[in-house]
């Protein structure tokens, strides 16, 4: 493996580094529902885009209600296996 053969200065260490800042997230207000949205993107609360529903929120909605149920599920077969392994 190759090893730098001199230190880099601290003033070019900080040049480099000067490029180094993250930039500040800019949102905008969704015309529709009101919550704050990245632009250009579809917002993630009501699912729509330039005022078209993009995304259905009724499959949203299943999915969160489908992964309690799984969550549920998971927690019985859990439960149920600690009993049999104390019988
Ligand atoms: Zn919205």
């Amino acid at each position: 493996m190759s090893v730098p053969t001199q230190r880099r200065t601290k003033s070019s260490r900080l040049r480099r580094a000067s490029h180094f800042a993250l930039k500040k997230t800019i949102l905008i207000k969704c015309p529709k529902c009101g919550q704050m949205a990245l632009p250009h993107r579809v917002c993630e609360f009501c699912g729509t885009y330039k005022d078209r529903p993009v995304i259905s929120l009724k499959t949203r909605a299943k999915t969160a209600k489908q992964k309690a149920q799984e969550r549920k599920e998971a927690a019985k077969t859990k439960e149920e296996n600690k009993e049999i392994k104390k019988k």
